[in-house]
């Protein structure tokens, strides 16, 4: 998702109390970020952040933090933030950033889940490296995951699923647990839904899921 460049979205962000502006300055001090020792779970690619506020509501007892690489679509996220719904949460923190960056922002072990929902599915075999299932970003979600911790990938897209199963384990990581229809599935409990999801869904397309571990 690339929405049309918005020019007040970086000074939106900028002035963003929830917005982590420098954060390769909390590596390793996220906890002290919340104020508090609660697991860190992270979104990569949250678009305009309808999961990982909905997660920050459902989960008190959790830290979310939400990463996109584009302000225009960070800055809907926060738009959506700032509703009354939304707007007292502060277990969840946002960031602007690409995530092949991440080893730079989180230190090894301080991440306990990350989620990727509806990731571009870039089909082009030349483009393969940019999938974020790709065996490269494993690697990097490697560094900064905790032992225990876990990666859950949702999707409707069935090749970038089928290409999911395979790349992820060659990157040495277990497929725990998935299914090629969620919303129909024993895995369907407790789900939140994304934008992507609502909407696909509502066209009829299944959803995938998968929970990788190492
Ligand atoms: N997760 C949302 C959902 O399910 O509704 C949005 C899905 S949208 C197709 C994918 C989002 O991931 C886009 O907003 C895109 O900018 C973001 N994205 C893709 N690659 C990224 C990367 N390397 N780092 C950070 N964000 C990325």
């Amino acid at each position: 998702m690339r929405l049309r460049n918005i020019p007040r979205a970086d000074g939106v962000i900028d002035a963003h109390r929830a917005v982590i502006k420098k954060p390769e300055e909390q590596r390793g001090q996220w906890a002290q970020v919340f104020g508090n020792e609660k697991p860190i779970q992270i979104e990569i690619g949250m678009g305009k952040g309808q999961f990982i506020l909905n997660m920050a509501k459902a989960h008190p007892e959790i830290n979310f933090i939400g990463i996109e690489r584009y302000s225009s679509v960070l800055l809907r996220a926060l738009e959506k933030y700032d509703t009354e719904e939304f707007e007292n949460l502060e277990n969840i923190r946002f960031i602007c950033m690409d995530a092949r960056e991440i080893e730079n922002v989180f230190a090894p072990a301080e991440v306990d889940k990350i989620f990727l929902n509806f990731s571009d599915p870039w089909p082009k075999d030349r483009h393969a490296k940019r999938r974020l299932t790709s065996p490269d970003f494993m690697k990097v979600y490697d560094q900064v995951l905790a032992k225990d911790g876990c990666v859950e990938f949702k999707t409707d897209n069935q090749d970038l699923f089928t290409y999911s199963l395979e790349a992820i384990p060659e990157a040495g990581w277990k497929i725990e647990a998935f299914t090629r229809d969620l919303h129909h599935s024993d895995m369907a409990e407790g789900n939140v839904m994304t934008e992507y999801e609502t909407k696909f869904s509502a066209m009829g397309n299944p959803i995938c899921k998968l929970i990788a571990s190492r």
